[in-house]
Order: structure tokens, then C-alpha cells, then sequence
């Protein structure tokens, strides 16, 4: 059974039970949300729909499942998968969580937070802030993720390495599944062993399952001090060993251990503005460090800066500075948190977000890189990010020279099928952190394996079997048979 296109009474139901508030078919207000955050693929929808609360959400998935029409949830549409755009049929209808933004509940006592599925992540930091805790997860996008996506994308971002990603500070959901019933899992319980775990079936899903309205979330003590660091070393290795020995030095406290490139800092420094040299040589490659302590534990900073010397000492790192003070922290974060959006401004390039384990991380980055510039002369491979999660984003600039889209309309796919290989044949996982939606969606179907497939397919049938929510992402429900 194939989907089907909204008739205008279905369109007049939806937009009598949303208000005017909540519908539109005003080609100005859905454009900006009908393509992907990098601008490469551009979709369609009948309406933009945009429910204030979960009733309104259920009625409207409820009406459309009737009629057999798909629905695209979106939050701050910030995917690097596209996995928020809807297809270019225009058939579906895309439903926007963010009106749905209230802080439904903070408790200090349970270390539990309520949001609703709109909330974009950097309010979520402001509103426990002001209870004194911390909500653990950042990433670049955090001015428009919003919590919906965040679980729905699993994301991962900068805190990983001690907290975990998403799925580990989700306690409990509330979400519509694809026939308008709800599933209320709010109860936040750190122990329930019911059977399958629904909230993690969800985590992940990137809205194939059911769309999330609210989350319970995991808090942790404020923080008290921290310690931000920037490096110059030689090589991922080098940089692998130093985090080891951070953590002997300091235990549990580093939390964000990025790694950037030298060509990469450069690119920071020649396109966002407030950019600023951090140490005072070039070295190939740098890394920034976060360690941090909740108030009434000791500052971090003298040990990170006794750490760091050590490692001098010991050859492992070339030089090093800690932050002074909150502004140069932030001057640091900076250097890291603009890196993709300076790839942005420099231009197309073939995007990977690549796992492998971590101990095997800086032989595959070298060696990947070697296979990568032998196989497509005078291209530029720049691969930056979580080492310490063992995931870097390993992308591929066109030559010198070379424009980025047609090099990409023609080079792209044979550049992403080596990186991809490469990544399999060293362990690892074609999508750490960003997903699969529509832009790794062949690419899982190439790699498989097969019974990983076939278990993901079985899970979207029982859930969804009309293939109504997201159709387009994931996982065909029959790949080859055009069911999406
Ligand atoms: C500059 C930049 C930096 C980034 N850095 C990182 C990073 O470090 N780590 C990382 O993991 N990601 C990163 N991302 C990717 C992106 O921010 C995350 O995937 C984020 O979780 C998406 O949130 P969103 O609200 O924008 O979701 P959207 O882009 O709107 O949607 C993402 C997916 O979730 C689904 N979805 C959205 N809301 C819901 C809902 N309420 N219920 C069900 N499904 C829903 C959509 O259908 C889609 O499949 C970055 C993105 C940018 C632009």
C-alpha cells in the first residue's frame, strides 16, 4: 500500500484542529525548513504543521494515519543527514515540534529534568542552570537542536567521553507512535525492567518510530570550576597517549577531548572573525581539553597544567595553554565549535562521521587519509573531532581550485564508498554520531550486515508498518520494492 497525498479536507481537519498558529501552507514560512541544514537536498510538503501540545500532536498523526499520509517530525532541522527534510514528492506533511518549549519540570533532588520535544538544547542548559545542575551533552548545533531531535538523532557532541551520548541521559519519553496512540514513559525510574526498553528504541530512531513530545533527562552537579586547555602535538597517537595520561592525572575529570588539525585551525582562523591564534607556533595537529569539577571540588586547573607539563616534558606534547580565565575558555571552545561551520564557508566537501575503536583511531586516520589522496589526487582530507570516543569526522575537500558541487555531484559518492569501506574494514561504524537519514540511508543498504538490517526492518514493521513517519529515512521497510 503506497502513501498517499493530503486531499484538502484532510488539510481543512488538520488546520481546524491546529489553529492558525499551527498550520500553514504559506510557501515563505515552510521554505526555510524544506531543506537541509547544509543546503544539498531540497524537499517538499503539503503543510507545516506545528502542534502546541501532545493532544494536538496525537489528533494530527491520528487524522493523517487514517488517510494513509506520512509525516515528518522536525525540530531546529540542524540534521547533517537530512534527516528532517521531507521528500521531494511534497506528499507529506511536516510537523515542527518547536512550539512545544516548556520546561515542564526541574528536580535537583531527582537530578531529573522535563522538556518538551522543542526545547533547543542551549535553554535546556539555561533553565537547570538556575536550579543549579547541569544538563551534560553540547554540540555546536546547540542554538537549534532541539531536545526532540537530539534523542531522535542519539547525539553525541563534545561531553561524550564522560556522560555518555543522548540515549545514556534519556530516563523516560513521551512520545506518539504512528497511530496517534501515546506512549507515556515519563517517569524518569533508573531502575524498570519491563522487557524491551521503548525509550531506547526511540533514542535513535530519527523519528521512524514515533515522535517524541517530551523526555525526562539526566542532570549532574553544576560546575564548580574548569579547566580549558589548548595543544600543539605531533600526531593522533601522540594526543591518545595524553589523554590517558590526563585521566591518571585528574581521574574522572576531563570531559571533551577534541582534536583538530593544523589545517583545520587554519581554516577557524580564516573565516569566523572572532577567531584568534591560540599558541604561538603551527603544529600539525591540536587538541582542546575540558576538565571540570563540580563546586566544592578541587580546581582542575593546576593538575591539567602539572599534567600538561609532564607530557612536555615527556616529548608527547609540543606546547600548551591553559585558559586565564572564563573568556579565553571561551576563545578556545570557539577555535573547535566553528570548525564545521568555517568548512561551511570554505565550501562543499565529502562528509564522513566515522568510528572505529578508539586505540585503532590515529592508524586508521593515517592510514585512511594515504588511501584517500592516492585514490583521488590533489583532494584534502581533514579529519577533526571526538578522538577520545574514538569518531572523527573524516571529510574530503575538491582540490585546490576545484568547485565543490560538481566535484561532489561527480566525485562524491566514489570518495564517501572508499571512506565507508575503509571504516568497515577497520571495524567501525559509517555514522558515530550524525545518523543515517537520507544521505548514508545506500549506504548502509551496501554495508550492512545483513542481519543488522533485517532486525532494524522488523522493528520499524512492527511499529509502523504503513512506513508513515519519515518516510525516505533509516531503513526501507522493503528495500528495492519502493516502499519507503
Ligand atoms: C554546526 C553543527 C554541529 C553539529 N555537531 C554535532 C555533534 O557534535 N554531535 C552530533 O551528534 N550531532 C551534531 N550535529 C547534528 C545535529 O545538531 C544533531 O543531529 C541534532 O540532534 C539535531 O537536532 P534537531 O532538533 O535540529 O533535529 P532535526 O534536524 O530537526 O531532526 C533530526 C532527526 O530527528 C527527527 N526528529 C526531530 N525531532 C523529532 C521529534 N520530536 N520526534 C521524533 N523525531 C524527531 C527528524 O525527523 C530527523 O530524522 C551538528 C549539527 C550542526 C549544524
Amino acid at each position: 500500500m503506497s502513501l498517499a497525498a493530503p486531499d484538502a479536507d484532510l488539510l481543512a481537519r488538520i488546520e481546524r484542529r491546529l489553529g492558525p498558529r499551527g498550520f500553514t501552507t504559506d510557501a515563505q514560512d515552510m521554505a526555510p525548513w524544506l531543506t537541509d541544514w547544509r543546503g544539498r537536498i531540497r524537499g517538499s510538503a503539503a503543510a507545516l504543521l506545528s502542534p502546541a501540545d501532545v493532544d494536538q500532536v496525537a489528533d494530527v498523526v491520528r487524522i493523517a494515519a487514517e488517510a494513509r499520509v506520512a509525516i515528518v517530525p522536525q525540530g531546529g532541522n540542524s540534521s547533517m543527514v537530512a534527516g528532517a527534510t521531507p521528500p521531494a514528492d511534497g506528499n507529506a506533511l511536516l510537523l515542527s515540534l518547536r512550539r512545544m518549549r516548556a520546561i515542564r519540570s526541574v528536580s535537583p533532588l531527582d537530578n531529573v529534568v522535563v522538556a518538551e520535544a522543542g526545547v533547543i538544547l542551549s535553554d535546556l542548559h539555561d533553565a537547570v542552570a538556575g536550579a543549579g545542575r547541569r544538563f551534560p551533552l553540547s554540540l555546536a548545533a546547540k542554538g537549534s537542536a532541539t531536545v526532540g531531535g537530539l534523542i531522535s538523532t542519539n547525539a553525541g557532541g563534545t561531553q561524550v567521553l564522560r556522560f555518555g551520548p543522548m540515549r545514556s541521559l534519556v530516563l523516560g519519553i513521551e512520545a506518539v507512535l504512528p497511530d496517534g496512540s501515546r506512549f507515556d514513559g515519563l517517569s524518569a525510574l533508573r531502575k524498570d525492567n519491563r522487557g524491551y526498553d521503548l525509550r531506547q528504541l526511540l533514542a535513535g530512531a530519527e523519528g521512524t518510530l514515533g515522535i517524541v513530545t517530551a523526555a525526562s533527562l539526566r542532570l549532574v552537579a553544576a560546575i564548580g570550576q574548569r579547566a580549558v586547555a589548548w595543544v600543539g602535538l605531533a600526531s593522533p597517537a601522540d594526543a591518545l597517549a595524553l589523554l590517558r595520561r590526563l585521566e591518571e592525572a585528574t581521574g574522572e575529570a576531563v570531559e571533551s577531548f577534541e582534536i583538530v588539525p593544523a589545517d583545520g585551525l587554519d581554516l577557524v582562523l580564516r573565516h569566523i572573525e572572532r577567531a584568534r591564534q591560540p599558541l604561538a607556533g603551527r603544529h600539525a595537529w591540536n587538541v582542546l581539553i575540558e576538565a571540570v569539577a563540580p563546586a566544592g571540588a578541587a580546581d582542575p586547573t593546576e593538575a591539567i597544567g602539572q599534567a600538561l607539563g609532564d607530557a612536555i616534558e615527556a616529548g608527547v606534547v609540543e606546547d600548551g595553554v591553559v585558559a586565564a580565565n572564563e573568556a579565553q575558555a571561551d576563545a578556545l571552545w570557539l577555535l573547535r565549535e566553528e570548525m564545521s561551520e568555517a568548512e561551511r564557508i570554505d565550501g562543499m566537501a565529502a562528509k564522513h562521521d566515522v568510528s572505529v575503536p578508539v586505540s585503532a583511531m590515529p592508524a586508521f586516520m593515517a592510514s585512511a587519509r594515504t588511501e584517500v589522496e592516492q585514490a583521488f589526487p590533489g583532494v584534502r582530507v581533514l579529519a577533526f573531532g571526538h578522538l577520545g570516543d574514538g569518531n572523527v569526522h573524516f571529510n574530503v575537500r575538491p582540490p585546490v581550485g576545484v568547485e565543490g558541487r560538481p566535484w561532489l555531484e561527480t566525485q562524491g559518492e566514489a570518495v564517501s564508498r572508499l571512506v565507508h569501506d575503509l571504516t568497515v574494514a577497520a571495524g567501525g561504524s559509517i555514522s558515530a554520531e550524525h545518523g543515517i537519514g537520507q544521505m548514508k540511508r545506500a549506504e548502509l543498504e551496501r554495508l550492512g550486515p545483513a542481519s543488522r538490517l533485517a532486525a532494524l526492518r522488523s522493528i520499524k514493521r512492527a511499529f509502523d508498518p504503513l512506513s508513515l513517519f519519515n518516510p525516505g529515512k533509516l531503513v526501507a521497510l522493503a528495500p528495492n520494492s519502493g516502499v519507503p
